[in-house]
């Protein structure tokens, strides 16, 4: 009789979702399971099927907040144990040839880049609150912020990105780019990509903004992530761009970790803009890279202004906000509004059940498919607070809510509530303001 001496087989374990440190991430675990055991629920969380899973540990590699782990059954436990106590070690890992080669390409992107969005010479305000964000991101990556300006006699561009922080400009000045056309700036930028190879890339989700950073991020082959209202960095170098997803139902947590650079679109308003340190200086890269005009398909031929827009109102760059939402019943009682707004020195806004409505125009609706506001005071009148209105004002520096009804959400993001009849409250608030004003006092 020969004694079986084979050792026991290291036991694999089943994975197991960690309670609330799942992100949404957007299904990466899900995608990466070999077997098919993960499906997602409504929260766009994981269920795994234990009696399917191989314990791979796919789904935790991918997995960008460490919200799944190895278990073991005590059975299985007790074997580890047997094993540590004889010594033997865990099996080398297997080199992933796939993720080397990953690793490899990623290493070779560096920096952080912001899309100096310009028209006339002129610069978005956008570009300058991305490099606000860039150089939080450039700081927590050890790398370097730089801007790209592309256009016609814009080098004093160059000195405006210093002062809102960038390092380096790469400068495309030439008659070319004197007008945006997607064609042109798209070979610009996917030329200067191919040269410099930056690992992210943050443009304005502006009309512009979103036309260019689509057209180049397909031209890449990378990903890109439009509309983001938050941005951080990862352990792993990863952007990990945050926005609404499911209508606005969740806040989703989407990275690119497998292509670069990394690409997000951001709403103007939503970043902070940086304060202006002038007279610092940076570094101009000049390139003279241009394709022949004749070889780009779209002409300029007039650039017609929109004739109204000295009398439009940009809610997006207000400092006061007067809000109002279906809680109005009907398009005259925002009257009402325009008086408070008035004495505010500020400006009339609306929920999209209210321009659904008619009783306002859309670019005066606020929220995740109208603008993001930051205004310093936002008064919000018969809103209920939907997340998708929140997301486009919750940044206000003082949110003053007036609802009849105690318990609506818009009470839960307000600095300030008042319960009770907008129709009694809002003429109260401005004829007080008026008396203050009247006495001489700031109200
Ligand atoms: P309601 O939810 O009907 O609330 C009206 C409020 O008025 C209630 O809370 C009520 O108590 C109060 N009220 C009534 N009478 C009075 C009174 N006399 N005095 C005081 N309070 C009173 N919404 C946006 O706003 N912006 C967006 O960009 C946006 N995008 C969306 C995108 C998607 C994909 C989807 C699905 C929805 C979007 N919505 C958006 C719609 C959003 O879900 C809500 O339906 C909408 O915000 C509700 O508007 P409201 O608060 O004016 O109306």
């Amino acid at each position: 009789m020969t004694e079986n001496k084979s050792k026991p087989k290291r036991p694999r374990g089943r994975a197991v979702l960690l309670e609330g440190k799942c992100i949404a991430c957007g299904a990466r675990c899900e995608s990466s399971c070999p077997v098919n055991c993960i499906s997602m629920n409504d929260a766009g969380e994981p269920v795994i099927l234990a009696d399917k899973c191989i314990g791979c540990v796919k789904c935790i590699k991918v997995c960008p907040a460490q919200a799944i782990e190895i278990s073991f059954t005590p059975e299985e436990q007790k074997i580890l144990d047997q094993l540590a106590a004889a010594g033997t070690t865990a099996p080398a890992e297997e080199e992933d040839p796939e993720a080397a080669a990953v690793a490899k390409m990623q290493a070779q992107y560096r920096g952080v880049w912001v899309f100096v969005e310009q028209a006339d010479g002129e610069a978005a305000k956008v570009s300058w609150e991305l490099l606000g964000k860039g150089r939080e991101l450039a700081d927590k990556l050890g790398v370097q912020l730089s801007a790209a300006v592309i256009g016609h006699r814009v080098e004093a561009l160059c000195h405006e990105a210093f002062s809102y922080g960038a390092e380096n400009v790469y400068l495309m000045d030439a008659p070319l780019y004197a007008d945006y056309r997607t064609q042109s700036y798209l070979e610009a930028m996917c030329h200067l990509i191919e040269q410099h190879k930056p690992e992210v890339i943050l443009m304005g989700a502006t009309g512009m903004g979103r036309d260019l950073a689509g057209a180049v991020a397909t031209h890449v082959g990378t990903g890109l992530t439009a509309d983001c209202t938050g941005l951080d960095i990862d352990d792993k170098r990863n952007l990990m761009q945050t926005r609404p997803a499911f209508g606005g139902n969740i806040m989703a947590t989407i990275m690119c970790d497998k292509y670069r650079p990394q690409m997000s679109t951001v709403r103007p308003h939503v970043m902070q803009m940086p304060e202006a340190k002038q007279g610092a200086t940076g570094k101009i890269i000049r390139d003279s890279f241009t394709v022949p005009e004749d070889q780009v398909l779209v002409k300029v031929l007039e650039i017609i202004r929109d004739g109204d827009s000295k009398h439009k109102v940009d809610i997006g760059g207000a400092e006061f906000i007067v809000s109002g939402g279906r809680g109005m019943m009907g398009p005259d009682n925002f009257a009402l509004l325009e008086e408070l707004a008035k004495e505010l020195n500020g400006v009339v806004g609306a929920s999209r059940s209210a321009v659904d409505a008619g009783w306002m125009p859309h670019d005066r609706q606020v929220g995740q498919t109208g603008k993001t506001v930051r205004p310093k005071i936002y008064i919000a009148c018969g809103i209920s607070g939907a997340i998708q209105h929140l997301v486009g004002m919750q940044d206000a520096d003082l949110i003053i809510a007036i609802n009849r009804d105690k318990e609506a959400p818009i009470f839960e993001v307000a600095h300030y509530g008042i319960v009770g009849d907008l129709f009694q409250i809002v003429p109260t608030l401005t004829r007080k303001i008026r008396e203050l004003k009247a006495r001489g006092k700031k109200p």
